[in-house]
């Protein structure tokens, strides 16, 4: 006998934690993350205290939130060292 059930999936937000490799800053990302896998693409996003850019499979635009600030004393922003 076979029973209808709504299969597990993981919709909505995925939530996690970064700290940037270049300042040190804390950041919390919100990246929507549908269970299609064909809806996501790599996006950009940015370090809120740098700008340094990372990327991540999402749907949209990534939310980015700073946690803490950078720890690496300056304030200078990233510079995409290019050659
Ligand atoms: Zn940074």
């Amino acid at each position: 006998m076979k029973q209808a059930v709504e299969p597990e999936v993981e919709v909505g937000l995925g939530i996690f934690e970064r700290s940037c490799v270049y300042c040190g800053a804390r950041f919390r990302v919100l990246a929507d993350r549908p269970a299609d896998p064909m809806r996501l693409w790599p996006r950009e996003y940015e370090c809120p205290a740098c700008g340094k850019q990372y990327e991540i499979d999402a749907a949209s635009h990534p939310e980015v939130q700073l946690l803490h600030g950078r720890t690496d004393g300056k304030d200078d922003r990233y510079q995409e060292t290019m050659f």
